[in-house]
């Protein structure tokens, strides 16, 4: 006999009903958030209600208040916030340009020291350490 509680398990696993609007999804990340704190590990409403939930409530005249309350109290942190988040997007983009500049420079470089073997091997014997002026003195 096909017991009829393990094909129940079975789909309770791969769905999962929002609380809010009753839809049965499935249960994957694609539906709902995740949250660590609940034992399913996903939020018990689904995505498209938080976010149909979100707009209405931003629409909200008191929210709205309050949104542009907490912007003038904290207008010069929100304001320093951006500006480093900024200056962290900026400090990447020179970091790679300043790669790539040395990159391009070794490049050349290494192109240039194929090209000039000879003048190199010159530059490197005229480059050997002089005796000091001690032990000529002393000579
Ligand atoms: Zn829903």
């Amino acid at each position: 006999m096909v017991s009829m509680g393990d094909n129940k398990t079975e789909s309770a696993k791969m769905k999962k009903v929002c609380t809010k609007c009753q839809k049965e999804l499935p249960m994957t990340v694609e539906f709902f958030s995740r949250d660590r704190r609940l034992k399913s590990g996903l939020r018990s409403i689904c995505k498209s209600c938080i976010k149909k939930w979100r707009v209405e409530y931003l629409k909200k005249p008191e929210v709205k208040e309050r949104r542009r309350e907490y912007y003038i109290e904290n207008r010069e942190q929100i304001i320093k916030n951006k500006k480093q988040y900024r200056n962290r997007i900026k400090a990447q983009k020179m970091k790679v340009e300043t790669e790539k500049l040395h990159e391009q420079y070794w490049e050349a470089y290494s192109r240039w020291k194929a090209a000039h073997k000879e003048y190199i091997q010159f530059l490197v014997s005229t480059a050997k350490p002089v005796q000091s002026t001690e032990s000529y003195k002393g000579e």
